[in-house]
């Protein structure tokens, strides 16, 4: 190999490097109260730097309202609560290759399961006749049915990472985003608790 051949191969260290691959995340919210998607907003300055190492790909966030076939990390916020919130569930743990339970809606149904001890007959009627004085009437379109019992994420489809937390604060968030972006298993439990 000549001299001029050796040079030509030998790397430039101020040429600029190929970026990084940047995970894909999408996130839904189920039975919630948004306040799960709020606290990742509250990580404030941090998302422009989390801008550069993950790409949102669905997500109240988002305009794209379509899941993509494969997405890397998928973030659920809510219980389980309708027929809705089941295909949502469903169609997340088909498409993620890691799903994600952010949130005691979403771990344990936390709120959304305070109607569990009643019958859905008696719920229906709580919230569209005995609370209401106007046009008292039981929707039966444009509505998705409720589901007899609300149940967390975990109750409809496999979760590999639990977030409890009413929310999780944005620090936590943040700290196990950047675990599964830098290949760790994050830890959540060491550093959040329900109701946190
Ligand atoms: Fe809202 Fe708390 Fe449920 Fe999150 S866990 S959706 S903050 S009620």
């Amino acid at each position: 190999m000549t001299a001029e051949t050796q040079a030509s191969t030998v790397a430039d260290p101020t040429a600029a490097q190929p970026a990084a691959a940047k995970i894909t995340v999408a996130t839904v919210w189920l039975d919630g109260c948004s306040g799960c998607h709020m606290s990742f907003l509250d990580m404030d300055e941090r998302l422009v730097d989390l801008a550069q190492k993950i790409d949102v790909v669905y997500s109240p966030f988002v305009d794209n309202k379509t899941l993509p076939e494969q997405v890397d990390v998928g973030i659920i916020e809510g219980s389980v609560s309708n027929e809705e919130d089941e295909h949502k569930a469903r169609l997340f743990r088909k498409h993620c290759r890691l799903l994600v339970s952010i949130g005691d809606c979403a771990v344990n149904g936390n709120v959304p399961a305070m109607r569990n001890p009643f019958n859905l007959e008696s719920v229906y009627e709580r919230a569209y006749l005995e609370n209401v004085n106007v046009n008292q009437q039981i929707p039966t379109q444009g509505v998705p049915a409720l589901l007899k019992t609300v149940r967390p994420v975990h109750g409809v489809v496999d979760v590999d990472v639990f977030i409890p937390g009413c929310p999780p604060h944005a620090d936590t968030i943040h700290s196990i985003l950047t675990d599964l972006i830098e290949g760790r298993t994050p830890e959540p439990i060491k550093i959040t608790r329900f109701g946190a």
